[in-house]
C-alpha cells in the first residue's frame, strides 16, 4: 500500500490545490481528504474493476467509498463532489491511473525475469 501512496502523493498531492506542491497536504486538521481517508478501500476497488470504461470506476467507487462517506447524503448527493471540494472526485482520472499503473508494474515484477 505504501507504494501505492507514495506515487499519489507525487502525481495527484504535488498538484492538488490543498498541497504543498511537494507533496504534502496542507488540509486544516479538522478537515479531512477523502483521497486519504478511503485510501486502502479506493486502491481494493480501482483495483477489483475490469473495465475500459471511466464511468465504471465511477460507479463502483460511489457504491464502495461514496456510501460509507459522511459526506454524502441517502439521495446520493454530495455537497462536497458539486463543489468539487473533494480530491477523489477532483483528481479521479489520475487517481485510477497511478493505481492502475503501479499494479501492472507490481504484477509485472512479480512474473518478470529473476
Ligand atoms: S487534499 Fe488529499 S490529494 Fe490534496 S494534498 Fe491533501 S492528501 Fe493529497
Ligand atoms: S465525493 Fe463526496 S461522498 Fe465521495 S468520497 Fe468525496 S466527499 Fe465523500
Amino acid at each position: 500500500m505504501d507504494q501505492y501512496w507514495d506515487s499519489i502523493r507525487q502525481k495527484v498531492c504535488r498538484k492538488c490545490i490543498d498541497g504543498d506542491s511537494k507533496g504534502g497536504c496542507r488540509l486544516p486538521i479538522d478537515e479531512s481528504c477523502g483521497l486519504d481517508k478511503f485510501f486502502p478501500d479506493i486502491v481494493r476497488t480501482v483495483s477489483s474493476v475490469r473495465s475500459d470504461s471511466f464511468q465504471d470506476y465511477v460507479d463502483a467507487l460511489r457504491a464502495n467509498i461514496c456510501t460509507n462517506c459522511e459526506h454524502q447524503f441517502a439521495d446520493g448527493v454530495c455537497k462536497k463532489r458539486d463543489t468539487l471540494d473533494c480530491a477523489l472526485d477532483r483528481y479521479l482520472p489520475v487517481i485510477i491511473d497511478v493505481i492502475e499503473s503501479v499494479k501492472m508494474s507490481s504484477v509485472g515484477s512479480e512474473h518478470g525475469p529473476s
